[in-house]
């Protein structure tokens, strides 16, 4: 039996994971699941899945944790000492999919111990990745990448050298608003922005699809998990969300990984590694998708995407800088208090203002530097939001 916990367990990316792991119950054994507001699902699953520890992220909700696990022999916790706890205690896989910077530390301490991380949590590779790839390798541990692009790339590396690959190219839907005109755009409602044409994901996530940022942020993470050049990296934008990602080689190949917009084929395929193992998804019948269209973003229409190439030329802290200016200002976003075009120059300016602060940009990767970053770039941006 394979001891695994999951971390952001009650979320879209946690759900689909326990959905795999509830249909082979004798193959894992759950250590801990980790969730935030929703304590009613949390304790059902953690009861469900017999885990030995179940921890949700907020303090004030740990005496409803123990009143819904009374009686159960499930172990109740809460707040951050308790998901660090959580994620030291010994398990062969752990699945980071907390959304948000507060997913690196989780992480962090989990590959410490050795375990193999599944990584959902892309602001991880954002925030941090030479600090989260260095603590793999120094720990002998594993990252295997669970953002659908990020897995379909690696799947095209199964058995190739690196030395051969020219370029990546990663497909974006386009969200919530990719045939709206321009104009409309600084009207978007939070209602339209959260509903996605081809994935069911979290509520952020899904905004970030209509804004692009997921985009943004998927490329800073292809360029650190895979150690490639940014001008190597492509972004096309692919309606039908079945072409997930294409490696380009040396010799005019691309290879592409196909399937239907399911996060349990990149969750399962994490799960299973290095074996593959049936899946509970759909099997495409191509004749009936009919055609594959491709068309390139519009830089005007995205500027985010220009954003991740400048986090990629400064490097250092730059990418939790921009990482915690898009968190804030998507915050804002949510509560109404900015428009959707607003959170791009809301970031940009956060950037602009920060870029000349050499010291902390340049600072070393450690989880206190970028924890700082982070810090600063929150309040940085809830600065120019409230206009002081
Ligand atoms: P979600 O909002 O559905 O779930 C987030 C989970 O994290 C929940 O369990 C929530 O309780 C927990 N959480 C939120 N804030 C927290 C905090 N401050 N501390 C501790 N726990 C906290 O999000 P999701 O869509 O499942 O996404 C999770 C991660 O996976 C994100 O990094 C996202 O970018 C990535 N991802 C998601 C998808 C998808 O299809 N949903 C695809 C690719 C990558
Ligand atoms: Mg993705």
């Amino acid at each position: 039996m394979r001891k695994v916990s999951v971390f952001g367990a009650t979320g879209s990316i946690g759900q689909n994971t326990l959905d795999l792991i509830a249909r082979a119950p004798d193959d894992y054994d759950v250590v801990a699941l980790t969730g935030g507001r929703n304590i009613a699902q949390l304790a059902k699953d953690a009861v469900a899945l017999k885990a030995d520890l179940a921890v949700t992220a907020h303090e004030d909700l740990l005496d409803d944790l123990r009143a819904a696990l009374a009686g159960t022999g499930v172990e109740a916790a809460a707040g951050q000492g308790a998901l660090t706890e959580a994620a030291a205690r010994p398990a062969d896989w752990v699945m980071s999919a907390i959304v948000g910077a507060a997913g690196l530390a989780p992480g962090l301490t989990a590959l410490e111990q050795g375990a193999t991380l599944a990584l959902a949590n892309k602001e991880s590779l954002v925030t941090a990745g030479p600090l989260l790839m260095g603590t793999a390798k120094a720990h002998d541990a594993t990252v295997l990448p669970v953002d659908s692009e990020h897995s379909a790339i690696f799947q095209g590396l199964v058995g190739e050298d690196m030395a051969a690959v020219e370029r990546i190219i990663i497909t974006a839907s386009g969200g919530a608003f990719r045939d709206w005109p321009m104009e409309k755009l600084a009207s978007a409602t939070l209602e339209q922005a959260s509903s996605h044409p081809n994935w069911d994901m979290g509520q952020r996530i899904t905004i970030d699809s209509a804004s692009m940022f997921n985009k943004a942020l998927e490329v800073i993470e292809t360029k650190e998990f895979f150690g490639v050049r940014p001008n190597q990296i492509e972004v096309v934008v692919h309606p039908e969300s079945m072409i997930h990602a294409l490696v380009g080689f040396n010799d005019g190949a691309l290879m592409a990984h196909v399937g239907a917009p399911d996060m349990r084929h990149a969750i399962g395929y994490a799960l299973h590694w290095p074996e593959r193992r049936p899946l509970p998804v759909e099997r495409l019948d191509l004749t009936k998708v009919g055609q594959f269209t491709f068309r390139a973003p519009d830089p005007e229409r995205y500027p985010a995407l220009r954003l991740a190439q400048e986090v990629m030329q400064t490097g250092g802290m730059m990418g939790a800088i921009f990482n915690g200016a898009k968190e804030r200002a998507l915050d804002a976003f949510i509560a109404g208090r900015i428009g959707f075009l607003d959170m791009a120059r809301v970031v940009e300016a956060v950037m602009t203002k920060m870029s000349s602060d050499t010291g902390l940009i340049r600072a070393g990767f450690t989880l206190d530097n970028v924890s700082k970053a982070d810090h600063l770039a929150r309040v940085t941006a809830d600065e120019l939001m409230s206009g002081t």
